[in-house]
């Protein structure tokens, strides 16, 4: 089966929208790789400046997180039918900052996930274990519960069209990425875990990213590794350069 590489930045809470038009206009001109999917997800704010900037390119634009209601009384939520008006295709849900610092529950990103899909945005679902997990052996305890949670309620179709992202928290804004054999592994559990709970077809059609301190470097030897089919990009994408050259390490594995 061949998965189409996708690489996605992530800008959290940075730039203004003037940094993001330059940011978002600088990674437009100087993308040159044919064949990998490209998005990038800057704050609410700039969405729509980042629309205009990318329009007429094949780069997507995603949200960094969305209100699973469509409207209402919500003080400081974003719905899915307000970044579709943005410009939107694409929504990270469930990312680690998420879970961690806002509270989020998985029975949230689930939610948000289902809203995502219904309203008719790709869902890009987060998940990944701490450190402590990880050294208690709970990795794939973690991260089946979370991939578990998140595709519940979905079809096989709907869980086909999904896009995962395995982020590891202790190598989130660390500098100190997951080894390849450590991403491939995670990879693995979480195709086969998704094989036995919507089926073969599913599981091998189902894009998996890894996500954490990935550079321009590391990304050939982890885009290597047969069940890792592109990154989720946190500061390396603040960077037209770096982001750049992470898309293009992406597509010569
Ligand atoms: C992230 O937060 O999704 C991320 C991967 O961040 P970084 O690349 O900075 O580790």
């Amino acid at each position: 089966v061949s998965r189409r590489p996708f690489i996605a930045g992530n800008w959290k809470m940075h730039k203004t929208t003037g940094e993001a038009r330059a940011l978002a206009s600088a990674i437009v001109a100087g993308l040159a790789s044919e064949g990998i999917d490209v998005l990038v997800a800057p704050p609410y704010t700039a969405l729509t400046t980042v629309a205009d900037a990318l329009r007429g390119s094949r780069v997507a634009l995603g949200a960094q997180d969305v209100h699973w209601e469509r409207q209402g009384a919500y003080t400081g939520a974003i719905s899915v039918p307000m970044l579709k008006d943005a410009g939107c295709t694409h929504v990270i849900v469930g990312h680690s900052e998420r879970r961690e610092l806002f509270g989020e529950t998985d029975e949230a990103v689930a939610r948000k996930t289902r809203a995502a899909i219904d309203g008719g945005l790709v869902p890009i679902v987060c998940v990944g274990e701490t450190l402590v997990e990880r050294e208690q052996a709970r990795t794939m305890e973690v991260v089946e519960r979370e991939v578990e949670r998140a595709l519940r309620a979905l079809s096989p179709a709907e869980a086909s069209a999904i896009v995962l992202a395995y982020e590891p928290m202790w190598a989130i804004g660390t500098g100190c990425a997951a080894t390849p054999e450590q991403a491939q592994e995670v990879h693995r559990a979480i195709r086969r875990f998704v094989a036995r709970s919507h089926g073969d077809d599913v599981s091998s059609a189902l894009r998996i990213l890894y996500g954490g301190s990935v550079k321009p470097d590391n990304m050939r030897s982890l885009m290597a590794q047969p069940d890792v089919d592109g990154a989720l990009v946190g500061g390396a994408c603040l960077e037209a350069a770096s982001f750049l050259g992470i898309v293009q390490a992406s597509g010569a594995a």
